[in-house]
């Protein structure tokens, strides 16, 4: 699980769209170290509302730029880090790599898709023996045939956690739930267009009129594209796209371990999900000599192996027309551009103005060329020194996690000495892989950005193909350095902590204690809690989907969880849509836990001294204003829809209120019963 919501959905050109709901600051505050007092706002009491004690000034001077769907501290630092690496992308393509070089390959993406007249002249050329081929489809077998071909490794149940594909279904190849030293294929469900199931069935008026717009789009998109009564294509189009988004699981019931680990055999899927012909789709995916599959949601695959059978052929080859369209929107001409823009854009994020096309261009190379500019990013802003440093930080927050578990009451000595046995075999990294991602296999032209993403995205499907069985890597990232976030990764029970996080605001060798381990503390210790969050504990040192835990113990958990779902239900940020608490549980969970684990490391760092006091704040106000500010957010109506919808995360702005579930900060701030955020102590979520 990863700390923010990394907003990747949209297939291979899913960091493009993203970007969409990136966001940055306009200016950058005079230079501070620790906590940005300038950002409060003092006239707030911290009891009545924390996030804006913490934020409320930066938020009255703070407007979301007009390419933005939100504005705050994590992509600020992604913005400079972005730049840093379009700046290093320059570099590589002013130094004329040789043809064949990885190094070529970064400078003809990035210049590919920055040729926008290029892209103009070629015009549709590039899809048209795609459109072409689904023309040809005339009967159900060849559907299922080039059905299986679309298949991508664009899903992540558990790492990056991105559970939305466009294609029929989406695969992730990843250590077994069973087996953690190989890795095997997991099927997730997949058809979708739209970010998840709700935005087709729920009744809201403002999901109606989403859903109105949306099909004036799929039209627009298909007349722009030359197809013949592109709105009555549309309405069957949304018509299917609704059948299926019936049989989809919800997010919350996705993100259920338990529910996920149903292992079909081929047999088992012409059995158990009659309707597509799964042996064409097999082999038109490559896959017919696989065995078995972890089939995640197995009631969505009869639920749209049914619908395959059910709907009419001419729907399902328009629906595939549409999908290839949409997904490459991006790359196509301005009209198609700016029609895909309209909808993803301004109206699911609320964005009036794309971001800039150099920016898109970097997230196209970090997608697919990751790690080839992460290594010069790590070599030039990452030094042995902050490696070190972030390392030592990091080991002193896991001896505090395992003094949390030693000194737990309610936990068993036998449950106990297996959290232990996960925390001392956790492998964490730090600022960058110990090695790097080989592109050898994935061909790169200098003036076909179309085809680059295709074979991007094929090259990547086959490289994950090609693992399957293999041993796993347990040591291998699944971020690139240049990432501003940090990962949790289950099944190999690994931590990936990429360079660009490890800076400041977040961290910095000149700031306070108390602000360092309220910023980067709090993000390091909730990392280091996923491995034992609702995911986490189901996973042995292993990595083995196994239960470590007495029936007491697990009692205890579940309760205490629950308590914690329970405050999070209870945020309402429309008239007609709640936080769900169950689908934001783990994040949760990692969060209380995380600030828990960073403030007794904060609290060992003064070794029995009191922090000075800076601006009037205590240590321990600024170890809590610290964390506040992390999740200092300013975000559009449609894009906060979205993140509630779609997103494991709770927006940032509730995050910020985890502090009611810490004794600390009621005593750091005095509260009193009848605050706003007052919780009675029994009330207060106790986990870890
Ligand atoms: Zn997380």
């Amino acid at each position: 699980m990863n700390m923010i919501p990394s907003f990747s959905r949209f297939a291979l050109v899913c960091a493009v769209l993203g970007a969409i709901l990136a966001s940055t600051e306009e200016k950058s505050a005079p230079e501070v170290h620790g906590i940005v007092v300038a950002n409060m706002d003092r006239s707030v009491k911290p009891g009545d509302d924390f996030f804006r004690y913490a934020n409320g000034n930066w938020m009255k001077r703070t407007e979301i730029p007009p390419d933005r769907g939100a504005v705050d501290v994590w992509t600020k630092l992604g913005d400079l880090t972005d730049k840093r690496t379009a700046d290093l992308v320059a570099e590589i393509a002013k130094s004329n790599p040789p043809v064949g070089s990885k190094e070529r390959k970064v400078a003809d993406l990035y210049n590919s898709y920055m040729d926008e007249a290029g892209i103009q002249s070629t015009g549709l050329a590039p899809l048209r023996p795609h459109l072409d081929a689904i023309a040809a489809i005339h009967d159900k077998r060849e559907l299922a045939r080039a059905l299986g071909e679309t298949l991508r490794a664009d899903v992540d149940a558990l790492n990056n956690t991105n559970y939305h594909t466009a294609n029929l279904f989406g695969l992730w190849v990843a250590p077994g739930f069973d087996d953690p030293d190989r890795y095997i294929p997991y099927l997730l469900q997949g058809g979708l267009d739209m970010p998840d199931r709700e935005y087709y069935l729920s009744d809201s008026e403002p999901m109606r009129k989403t859903r109105e717009q949306y099909k004036a789009h799929v039209g627009n998109m298909l007349k722009l594209a030359g197809f013949s009564e592109p709105k009555a294509r549309a309405g069957r189009i949304v018509e299917l796209e609704h059948a299926i988004a019936e049989v989809h699981r919800s997010l919350a019931d996705s993100q259920d371990i338990h529910k996920a680990n149903n292992k079909w055999t081929q047999a088992d899927f012409r059995a158990k999900a009659p309707g597509l012909d799964w042996s064409e789709y097999f082999q038109g995916a490559g896959l017919s000599k696989v065995e078995s599959f972890i089939v995640w949601q197995p009631e969505a695959f009869t639920g749209e192996s049914a619908v395959v059978r059910s709907a009419p052929i001419e729907t399902w080859k328009d629906w595939m027309a549409f999908h290839l369209i949409e997904t490459y929107g991006e790359v196509l001409p301005q009209a198609l551009a700016d029609e895909e823009f309209a909808f993803f854009g301004k109206e699911l994020s609320g964005v009036p103005q794309q971001l800039p096309r150099w920016q898109r261009a970097v997230f196209v190379v970090n997608g697919l060329l990751g790690d080839v500019v992460g290594q010069v990013y790590a070599q030039k802003y990452f030094s042995p020194e902050a490696k070190a440093r972030a390392e030592a930080m990091v080991a002193n927050l896991i001896a505090g996690f395992h003094k949390r578990i030693e000194a737990l009451t309610w936990m068993n000595p036998s449950t106990k000495a297996e959290a232990e046995a996960k925390l001392s075999t956790l492998y964490v990294g730090v600022g960058y892989p110990e090695s790097w991602h080989d592109y050898s296999n994935y061909e790169v032209k200098a003036d076909d950005i179309f085809g680059n993403l295709w074979r991007g995205g094929l090259s990547e499907y086959r490289r994950q193909v090609g693992r399957l069985g293999n041993a796993v890597d347990k040591k291998e990232w699944s971020m690139a350095p240049q990432t501003v976030n940090a990962v949790n990764l289950p099944l190999q029970n690994a931590l990936n902590f990429p360079a660009a996080v490890l800076q400041p605001p977040f961290y910095d060798p000149e700031a306070p204690a108390a602000s360092n381990y309220g910023a980067i503390g709090t993000v390091i210790g909730h990392e280091i809690s996923h491995t034992f969050d609702t995911e986490g504990r189901t996973f042995d040192a292993k990595g083995r989907l196994r239960n470590w835990w007495t029936p007491d113990d697990l009692k205890h958990f579940e309760a205490a969880t629950a308590q914690l779902a329970a405050q999070y239900d209870t945020y309402k940020p429309f008239p007609d849509l709640s936080v769900n608490g169950k689908q934001t549980l783990a994040e949760n969970i990692a969060d209380v836990a995380g600030i828990s684990a960073a403030y007794d490391g904060y609290r060992a760092s003064l070794a029995g001294r009191e922090a000075p006091v800076q601006d009037g704040l205590s240590g321990d106000q600024q170890f809590f204003v610290a964390f506040g500010q992390n999740w200092g957010e300013k975000m559009r109506d449609e894009a906060l829809r979205q993140e509630v919808l779609t997103d494991p995360h709770a927006p940032a702005r509730y995050r910020a209120l985890e502090v009611r579930n810490i004794d600390a900060w009621y005593t750091a701030f005095d509260l009193k019963p009848g605050e706003k955020l007052y919780l009675a102590p029994v009330e207060r979520a106790r986990i870890w």
